[in-house]
C-alpha cells in the first residue's frame, strides 16, 4: 500500500481477539465502565471465565480498571472495567457539494476536533486530496487515525464503493481503494443517513433502545431505521425514497408532480420558495422562520402547514415502525422548533388515542453530527473487524 503521507498506524488490536473477547470489550466500550459482576451477568458468562477473558484485554490496555468507587466509599470492591478511549483516534468526514467537513474523534465517535475544508472540485481525485489535507490538519501532532470514515449523500456499496451521489455528480467511485492508495488507512464510506443512525445506535440517543428511527429534513427527506437493535438497510438506500410520500393531497406538488409529498412541504428550497412566492420577495430559509417565529400571517401559516406535515410524517413512522424513540435532525430541524406545536398536532391527528405517546427528540444539527457519524461507522468497522482494516 503506497502512502503520500505520514499517517503509519500500528496495528488494530481489535484483529486479534476471540469472539468472546471481542463480546467483552464491546459491551465495555458500548456500556461502560461496568462492574465485573454486572458485565459477567449482561454476557451471561461466569465470574472466573470473564476474569480470564479479560486478563488479556487488560494487558495489551484495550481495557482498564476505572476508579472504583463503591472502594472508596468503604464497600465491596467491584473492580469496574473500562477502556480508554484515546486508544484509538479516528477520522470521520461528511462530503457535500461545497465542503469535506471533518472531525477527528476517539473510540466512543467523542469529538476532540472539527474543521472544515472547501471543495473546490468535484473531481474523485481532487476530492481525496482534500480528504488527505483534512486527515493530516485533523490529525497534526498525533499518530495516525486507526481509520477514516467518509459519508456523503447518495447510493454506497459495501462500505466502498459509490454507486451514485448526486450532490458531487458522480456515477460509480471506487472511493475506499482511492483514499487508502494515497492515504494508506482503512477507509470505511457510507450513505450519511446510514452513517448518523447508527453512530445513535452504538453512541448516541438509541443507545438504550432497540428499535429507534431517525427522520431527517433539509435538502431532502431522509430516514433511518433501526430495527432489533440493526441498521434497516437494502439495495435503495440512500435514494430518498421518503422523499415523495404523501402527507397532504391538498399540498404544492413537487417536481414529480406529487401534490403534497414530503419534498413539496419539508425542504428547506420548498418551503423558502413556497414563502418568498408568499411574500413576494426573496426569503432565506431562516427568515422565513424568524417570520413565523414573530407572527407573520403568511409566514406562519407556511411554516405551520409544513410543521403539521412533518408531524404526519413522523405518526406514519411510528404507526408502521413502531419505534421506541424517534429522532428528527436535519438542516432544517428548526421547523420542528418553531412549528412544535403543529408537529405535535400532525402527530396526534395521525395516530390512535389508544396508542403509546411518542417519544420524539430534536437533535440540533450541524455538520459535526454527520463527520460523527461517518467516524462511527470506521469505529464500528475496527472494532468488529469486519471488512476492510489494517494489517
Ligand atoms: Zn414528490
Amino acid at each position: 500500500m503506497s502512502s503520500d503521507t505520514d499517517q503509519a498506524t500500528t496495528p488494530s488490536p481489535w484483529r486479534t481477539l476471540s469472539p468472546t473477547a471481542r463480546r467483552v470489550a464491546l459491551e465495555v466500550l458500548l456500556h461502560g465502565p461496568l462492574a465485573r459482576t454486572e458485565l459477567a451477568q449482561r454476557l451471561e458468562l461466569s465470574t472466573p471465565s470473564l476474569t480470564r477473558l479479560s486478563k488479556p484485554l487488560l494487558d495489551m490496555g484495550l481495557l482498564r480498571e476505572s476508579e472504583d468507587t463503591a472502594a472508596r466509599n468503604g464497600g465491596r470492591p467491584l473492580q469496574p472495567l473500562d477502556l480508554d478511549p484515546d486508544v484509538q483516534h479516528f477520522v470521520g468526514v461528511k462530503l457535500t457539494g461545497s465542503h469535506a467537513h471533518g472531525v477527528l474523534t476517539d473510540l466512543r465517535a467523542g469529538i476532540k476536533t472539527a474543521m472544515d475544508l472547501p471543495l473546490h472540485e468535484h473531481a474523485p481525485d481532487r476530492v481525496v486530496d482534500a480528504l488527505t489535507a483534512l486527515v493530516t490538519r485533523l490529525t497534526a501532532g498525533r499518530a495516525g487515525p486507526a481509520a477514516i470514515g467518509v459519508g456523503l449523500g447518495g447510493v454506497v456499496r459495501d462500505n466502498a464503493h459509490v454507486l451514485r451521489a448526486p450532490f458531487l455528480n458522480w456515477g460509480a467511485v471506487d472511493l475506499a481503494d482511492l483514499i487508502e492508495q494515497q492515504i494508506g488507512i482503512p477507509a470505511v464510506i457510507s450513505n450519511d443517513l446510514d452513517a448518523l443512525t447508527e453512530a445513535e445506535r452504538w453512541f448516541g440517543a438509541g443507545r438504550d433502545v432497540d428499535d429507534f428511527a431517525v427522520v431527517t429534513i433539509g435538502a431532502g427527506v431522509g430516514l433511518g431505521v433501526v430495527v432489533h437493535d440493526a441498521l434497516v438497510t437494502g439495495p435503495d438506500s440512500g435514494l430518498g425514497l421518503l422523499g415523495h410520500f404523501p402527507l397532504d393531497p391538498l399540498g404544492p406538488a413537487c417536481p414529480e408532480g406529487h401534490r403534497g409529498c414530503s419534498n413539496a412541504l419539508l425542504t428547506t428550497d420548498a418551503i423558502r420558495v413556497h414563502a418568498s412566492l408568499a411574500l413576494g420577495r426573496a426569503l432565506t430559509y431562516d427568515e422565513v422562520l424568524d417570520l413565523a417565529a414573530d407572527g407573520d400571517p403568511a409566514a406562519d401559516q407556511i411554516i405551520g402547514n409544513s410543521a403539521h406535515a412533518l408531524g404526519a410524517l413522523v405518526a406514519a413512522v411510528a404507526n408502521i415502525v413502531q419505534p421506541r424513540r424517534i429522532i428528527l435532525t436535519g438542516e432544517g430541524i428548526r421547523l420542528a422548533v418553531v412549528g412544535r406545536e403543529r408537529l405535535d398536532a400532525g402527530i396526534a391527528s395521525n395516530r390512535l388515542p389508544e396508542a403509546s405517546p411518542l417519544d420524539v427528540s430534536v437533535l440540533e444539527d450541524d455538520p459535526t453530527i454527520w463527520a460523527r457519524g461517518a467516524a462511527a461507522v470506521a469505529i464500528q468497522e475496527t472494532v468488529l473487524a469486519r471488512g476492510r482494516q489494517a494489517s
